[in-house]
């Protein structure tokens, strides 16, 4: 039986994102993309799309009070009662004890965090040709890099944070993605 509440944690341009749609369908449980619902806050020039906006594209975090907002309205909803997979949030320590109390508060909490780990030479290469490919606004050089320096300061210490909570695995993201999938499956089974 496999854990159905599921943290997919790793720096940019790690595969967090192609991972979580493989889950999605081999789980039937929601991916929860921050960075996705971001997007498509921004796309619809909402309040919270707004806000945002000028931090995503200089790669920085976007504030905590925000991001942590548009989360719990997320996990809020009857398709996550089952199970869900986090893919980009939390990012923070504050967000990852805004998630512990929220899941505290329904009566559960996180399962099982997989860690993708890939040194930073490959996930700059990997995000300049998904630049090429899908044209996003922050994958640009300099981007890229103020986001591997918002990972490493801010999102790197939840590593320790959830080893020492006794739910974290850590999985190679080198290789082909049937490969790392393999992998994250035997992490959460
Ligand atoms: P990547 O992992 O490639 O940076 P994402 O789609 O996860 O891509 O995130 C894109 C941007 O959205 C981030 O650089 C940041 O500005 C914003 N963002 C997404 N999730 C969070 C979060 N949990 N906390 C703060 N900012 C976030």
């Amino acid at each position: 039986m496999s854990a159905r509440r599921l943290l997919l944690l790793g720096p940019p341009g790690a595969g967090k994102g192609t991972q979580a749609k493989i889950l999605v369908d081999a789980l039937g449980i929601p991916q929860i993309s921050t960075g996705d619902m971001l997007r498509a806050a921004v796309a619809a020039d909402s309040a919270v799309g707004r806000e945002a906006k000028g931090y995503m594209d200089a790669g920085e975090l976007v504030p905590d009070s925000v991001v942590i907002g548009v989360a719990e309205e997320r996990l809020g909803q009857d398709d996550a009662a089952n199970g869900f997979i986090l893919d980009g949030f939390p990012r923070t320590a504050a967000q990852a004890e805004a998630l512990d109390d929220l899941l505290g508060r329904i009566g559960t909490k996180l399962e099982r965090c997989v860690a993708l780990v890939v040194e930073e030479d490959h996930l700059v290469a990997r995000l300049l040709k998904r630049a090429e490919i899908e044209g996003r606004s922050d994958d640009n050089e300099e981007s890229i890099r103020t986001r591997m320096a918002e990972y490493r300061k801010k999102t790197e210490p939840l590593v320790a944070y959830y080893r020492d909570r006794g739910v974290l695995t850590e999985v190679s993201g080198l290789g082909e993605v049937d490969e790392v999938a393999g992998r994250v499956s035997d992490a959460i089974r």
